[in-house]
């Protein structure tokens, strides 16, 4: 059997649970395909306890995508071991807490479109069934909002449709490869925060201080803000918007 994708509304019930005991139990966690986003690398730098700069260079590969022509960065699998995922162990995810989005949201997807005109975000999900999950068979019920809750989404999905409101901009007004300059500020802002923040406050980003002074005071303090505040620059720098 294929694997199915089922168009699922945000209030629809589903049947599902993955707990340690089930017979597939770490199945979805070889033979990756992971993409990172931007707040997957900050929360698992953060857990990690090491740089950005660091996670990148351990952990991921990067690559263009052939449709945006924009850096994509995924999580680099473990050929000696069956292409398993390097957080994965007998017990399970050793970054459960701060697991990726994607994993957080398996076996819901969830896909976002931007209105041209009025700029605005609609988010559409599919449930995915695949063959070597048993999570399905399991008689646990929710809906897929509260699914969202549960695994913590609400901030995942947040983050990433700032990116995403990015990624469709550049694809509207500059479609093919960016210039080399823009590749820079696009990874640095991105995926490698850590060189955002020093640039930054070592002031080699000048035209930071034109925006919001709480939003760069916050982002002396949490590195969820300095993200915000990066994917804000990045968008005023390519497009010379800050709304
Ligand atoms: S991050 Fe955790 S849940 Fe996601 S693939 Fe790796 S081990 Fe599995
Ligand atoms: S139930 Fe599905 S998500 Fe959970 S461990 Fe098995 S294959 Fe992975």
């Amino acid at each position: 059997m294929e694997h199915q994708l089922i168009p699922i509304s945000i209030e629809d019930s589903f049947t599902f649970s993955c707990t340690p005991g089930i017979s597939c139990f770490n199945e979805c966690c070889r033979d990756l395909n992971q993409f990172l986003t931007p707040y997957d690398i900050l929360r698992l730098r953060k857990r990690l306890d090491i740089s950005s700069t660091e996670f990148l260079s351990r952990y991921t590969t990067q690559h263009t995508g052939p449709e945006t022509g924009l850096p994509i960065v995924r999580l680099r699998e473990d050929p000696t071991s069956g292409n398993k995922c390097p957080f994965v162990t007998e017990k399970g995810c050793s970054v459960y807490e701060d697991r990726p989005s994607s994993c957080r949201a398996y076996p819901i997807i969830r896909v976002v479109s931007r209105n041209r005109e009025s700029g605005i975000l609609s988010e559409h999900f599919a449930l995915i069934k695949e063959p070597h999950c048993r999570g399905h068979e399991q008689r646990y019920q929710q809906t897929v909002r509260e699914w969202i809750h549960n695994q913590g989404l609400a901030i995942y999905n947040e983050m990433n449709d700032m990116l995403m409101e990015i990624i469709s901009l550049k694809n509207q007004r500059f479609p093919g490869p960016l210039d080399f300059i823009s590749l820079r500020h696009f990874q640095m802002a991105c995926y490698d925060l850590d060189s955002f923040r020093e640039q930054v406050f070592h002031q080699q980003i000048k035209n930071v201080s034109e925006f919001d002074p709480q939003l760069i005071q916050n982002a002396l303090k949490s590195d969820t803000d300095l993200l915000k505040l990066s994917l804000k620059w990045l968008k005023f720098k390519l497009f010379g918007t800050k709304d």
